[in-house]
């Protein structure tokens, strides 16, 4: 019986992306003083709208807005109040949760299933979550006197996502905002700013301003921010820790990871190569807690690989709208660069590279799932951060290998174990060094749960009691 490929895509008419965007700053759209960028659709390189680009005098005047807002409204203002605010933020963005997916898949070019299903939920559950905290601060542990002005900058992997991370804290315990976003990825945090205005949130409140690295270099910058919050490169988290140094600015960064998804012999297989598959081609692969070190007890290498293969073989790449599609286009055309020259020094290195056989599209920035095997520790692929959909697979033999090996990195954010023995659970979830030990799951989130990293993954906790830590000056204060 032959069988023909039906797409399902998602209407993109449910969404209106403007030709142009300005500043939202104090509670209206602005042009800004500074140009403006394109931002494009990964999936087809077309070009979607033309963004500001905050220039240092904007990036003042979003912080001044804030100040206000912060001295004259929010930090007066009851956590019931703030707390109304906050879960009409969070109903608005379910009900309007088919736009704001639809608008992720465009600008990220992730598929439209992972949007609709896992980010734009979690999004909202995240405001709901953080509404109910507003009242309830001074049972935080971490006092309830807010910092004051937050200058908060996110990356392009889970844009909507991160926004909520940073935001809905911050606001839930009585500090304003001045948010970037990334510069590929700029169109869902310009759609929330609307679903501020539609939430009748005071003016000043939240402020969102696009741009690229000098733009968020302004807001960590800015000598009247009280807060740093970034999510993002190491590389680049070191240069802000570098920039607040000596003031008294309190900062939290979320880095890079390399996590280590460890399979024992006596795991449910066929559950852990769904795991497996989940942890590092889930977004993309661009998920800074990806499973991008598979560590497999050598006894079931063979096996566990064939299977794996098997099932990488299935996923469906291509149109992030088509809701049949598992693996969507990469971001921008830098990172599939920087994702090629990675996996191309793994096959210089000596390691074995297998690719699931597929056609990719003419248009637009594509890689096909991959893994290497004959991966060694000394291997740059087994050290470095790709940030796409590459495994790469060693195995060991017992387990303080095992704990060994997933430690053997400058990173430690997440790492994941599978194995029947629930003891066994245990003593390496004790023993690794990874903020988030994930047991026969992989990549699990909510907002009860705080998530964060030791190491060059940066500190601070983000989501749970944990997160409020962040935007609080502590039971003493
Ligand atoms: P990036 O560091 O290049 O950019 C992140 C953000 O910082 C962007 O908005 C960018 O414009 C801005 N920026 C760039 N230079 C800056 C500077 N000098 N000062 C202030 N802001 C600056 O990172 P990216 O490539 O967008 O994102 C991928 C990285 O983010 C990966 O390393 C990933 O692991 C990490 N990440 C971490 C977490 C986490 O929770 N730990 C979550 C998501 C992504």
């Amino acid at each position: 019986m032959s069988f023909e490929y039906a797409p399902a895509p998602e209407s993109r008419a449910v969404v209106d992306i403007k030709p142009s965007y300005g500043l939202f700053i104090n509670g209206e759209f602005t042009d800004g003083t500074g140009t403006a960028f394109k931002t494009i659709n990964p999936a087809t390189e077309e070009v979607l709208a033309e963004v500001a680009e905050a220039s240092d005098a904007d990036v003042d005047e979003a912080v001044k807005a804030a100040r206000r807002a912060y001295t004259r409204v929010w930090s007066r203002m009851s956590g019931a109040e703030r707390a109304k605010y906050l879960y009409r933020i969070a109903r608005i963005i379910q009900e309007r949760g088919r736009e704001l997916a639809v608008l992720e898949s465009i600008d990220n070019g992730k598929p439209i299933k992972e949007s609709r299903d896992v980010d734009v939920p979690i999004v909202a559950a995240h405001f709901f979550y953080y509404a109910g905290w507003a009242d309830k601060l001074e049972y935080s542990g971490y006092g309830s006197t807010p910092l004051g002005v937050a200058g908060q900058v996110i990356p392009w992997n889970f844009p909507l996502l991160m926004l909520a991370w940073k935001i809905a804290p911050a606001l839930a315990c009585g500090n304003t905002v001045v948010l970037k976003p990334a510069e590929t990825t700029p169109l869902t945090a310009l759609l929330f700013a609307e679903i501020c205005q539609q939430a009748d949130l005071p003016p000043g409140v939240v402020n969102i301003v696009t741009g690229a690295g000098d733009t968020g270099r302004a807001i960590v910058s800015h000598p009247d921010v009280d807060k740093v919050a970034f999510t993002g490169s190491t590389e680049v988290g070191k240069a802000i820790a570098r920039t607040v140094a000596g003031t008294d600015k309190k900062v939290t960064l979320e880095l890079g990871g390399k996590a280590a998804n460890i399979v024992f012999d006596d795991a449910p297989v066929d559950q852990a190569v769904e795991g497996i598959v989940n942890g590092i081609f889930f977004n993309q692969g661009h998920v800074c807690c990806a499973g991008s070190r598979l560590l497999v007890q050598e006894s079931i290498a063979d096996d566990l690989l064939e299977r794996l293969k098997r099932r990488m073989s299935t996923l469906r790449m291509g149109d992030p709208l088509d809701k049949n599609t598992d693996v969507g286009a990469i971001n921008s055309g830098e990172q599939l660069m920087r994702i090629r020259e990675l996996s191309e020094v793994g096959d210089a290195e000596g390691a074995e590279r297998w690719e699931v056989a597929c056609d990719l599209p003419t248009k637009g920035f594509w890689f096909p799932p991959t893994i290497f095997t004959g991966v060694s520790q000394a291997h740059r692929i087994a050290r470095e951060e790709i940030f796409g959909p590459v495994l790469s697979v060693l195995t060991f033999r017992t387990p303080s290998e095992a704990i060994e090996k997933a430690n053997n990195t400058p990173f430690g954010l997440s790492a994941g174990v599978w194995t029947d023995k629930g003891s066994r659970i245990l003593s390496m979830a004790n023993r690794l060094r990874a903020g988030v030990v994930w047991a026969n799951t992989f990549n699990k989130f909510d907002p009860t749960s705080p998530f964060g990293g030791y190491k060059e993954s940066g500190y601070g906790r983000e989501g749970g009691r944990h997160g409020l830590e962040a935007y609080l000056k502590g039971a003493d204060a």
